[in-house]
């Protein structure tokens, strides 16, 4: 498997895919692996993962140089990517063994009773190349201390990293028969859905998401999918600080080159002061630094998917034809390296795939609305439901909205963020099940029902 450099389109290193063969013999060895694993007390498993946290930290510099060199993200988000990586391992060291240590519900009388947390067994995890560590750690990091043998298969886009996560737990102390990569492509993921696995997790697209639950749900054991999402935004016409609220949500939507699952994807506004918030959201994106995402300053690098240049191109040209106007950017740049100009469209509306379908790359459309209804109406007029976001100074009034949409995450005078002590889901195509919080520690045992009599 050939490792582009999506900045240069120059080959980083070749790597050795994993074969049919190659991935029964990891799933035997996990197989073995996991029992001792889970024989051994939480404590020990928990040091594991504590020396894993350690080592992010002082690996960092040597980690985000190679995740930024593959998937394009400048240097400094790179570096963002870890911290934050490491403030979700923290939550899990801190707050697992209250979740996964057994309940005694009923002491009095003749039959007492009590719940423990068991290991589902071998578990995968594929996953995406976006935010390679974020999203890893949510489900491999749970996994692990809750006593479960993982297959991990890295995106092809990100494989570099998936090695150094593999060789990092490794030197952690999480031993070579308890978790293992399996570089590849879809064929490799494909191979990892006829194994009889106990568990199937998943980060990645709807598409690919909803072929992988049909094809294990037959299987009957636990499987999620954290998948797309089309996250709107609303600006009510209270705002008072319009210019840093207009910065705010184009960080949002533009960060990491607009390719995170809860990026900003579409923007309403409020009529009374929609012109002054275009004029001010434009002048900001207008602001970013395009270039090589290991120069010092860099906001926007390039795309790590070439696929995704056509994808872009074409929601614009639809949104276009419908009659969209382009007040900046929007084209693929000439320069090597798949590198897309951040556009900005208005006049859009739901007619429009700008506006309606994922466009993951620095593209984001901003409708004229004329009151809370017609937002709340819009906001939910999608397929997907993973984030969605209300500015306004009074919190009734946007609590109304946020009670009422649906999607798994809400937020107010915020947006693009996620806190591991909050669950992460989606509804509808963006999701099923939960990671992160006291639900994506629970997500990775199997409760057991004890009755006890004598
Ligand atoms: P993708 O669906 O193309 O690939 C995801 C993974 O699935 C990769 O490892 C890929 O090799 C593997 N795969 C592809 N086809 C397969 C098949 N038929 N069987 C088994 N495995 C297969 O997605 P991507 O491009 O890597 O990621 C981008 C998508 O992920 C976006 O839609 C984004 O919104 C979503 N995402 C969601 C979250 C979330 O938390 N909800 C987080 C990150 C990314």
């Amino acid at each position: 498997m050939k490792i582009i450099n999506p900045a240069t389109e120059e080959l980083i290193k070749e790597v050795q895919e994993d074969s049919q063969k190659s991935v029964l013999q990891k799933y035997a060895d996990l197989k073995n692996g996991q029992i001792k694993w889970a024989d051994i007390s939480l404590d020990e498993r928990l040091a594991c993962i504590q020396k894993f946290y350690e080592m992010l930290d002082s690996e960092k510099d040597h980690l985000a140089k190679i995740l930024s060199l593959e998937v394009g993200k400048p240097l400094s988000q790179a570096h963002n990517e870890l911290k934050g990586a490491r403030t979700r391992i923290k939550f899990f060291l801190e707050n697992s063994e209250k979740w996964l240590t057994e309940e005694w519900m009923v002491t009095e009388g003749g039959t007492k009773e009590k719940i423990t947390y068991e290991p589902l067994g071998v578990i995968t995890n594929i996953s995406a190349w976006n935010y390679p560590y974020l999203v890893g750690v949510n489900v491999f990091i749970p996994a692990l201390i809750g006593g479960n043998a993982v297959l991990y298969k890295p995106s092809e886009y990100s494989t570099l990293t998936g090695l150094e996560i593999e060789k990092l737990l490794h030197k952690s102390g999480v031993p070579s028969d308890v978790f293992k990569a399996v570089p590849g492509a879809r064929e490799v993921g494909q191979s990892l859905l006829e194994l009889p696995l106990d568990g199937y997790f998943f980060t990645g697209s709807f598409k690919t998401g909803l072929a992988i639950a049909q094809k294990v749900a037959s299987k009957l054991v636990p499987f999620q999918m954290e998948l797309g999402g089309k996250d709107p935004v609303y600006i009510m016409d209270d705002i008072a600080d319009i210019k840093s609220t207009a910065a705010g949500i184009a960080d949002g939507a533009f960060y990491n080159n607009g390719q995170s699952c809860c990026s900003v994807e579409r923007i309403y506004v409020h009529s009374t002061i929609y012109d002054q918030f275009v004029k001010e959201f434009t002048e900001e994106v207008k602001s970013y630094k395009i270039g090589n995402p290991l120069e010092e300053g860099v906001y926007i690098g390039p795309l790590t998917r070439k696929d995704q240049l056509e994808v872009l191109s074409s929601q614009i040209k639809d949104a276009l034809d419908k009659g969209a106007k382009l007040l900046c950017g929007g084209n693929k740049m000439n320069s090597k390296g798949y590198y897309f100009e951040p556009a900005v469209l208005v006049n859009v509306n739901h007619t429009m795939s700008i506006m309606k379908d994922e466009s993951f790359g620095p593209v984001i459309g901003i409708q004229k609305v004329s009151n809370d209804e017609e937002a709340l109406r819009l906001m939910n007029d999608t397929e997907y439901g993973l984030t969605a976001a209300v500015y306004s100074k009074d919190k009734a009034r946007a609590d109304k909205i946020l009670k009422k949409l649906n999607t798994g995450s809400v937020y107010w005078n915020c947006c693009d963020r996620v806190s591991p002590y909050l669950p992460w889901s989606g509804r509808k195509n963006s999701g099923l099940g939960a990671t992160l919080s006291y639900i994506g520690i629970r997500a990775f045992v199997h409760p057991k029902g004890y009755h006890l009599r004598g």
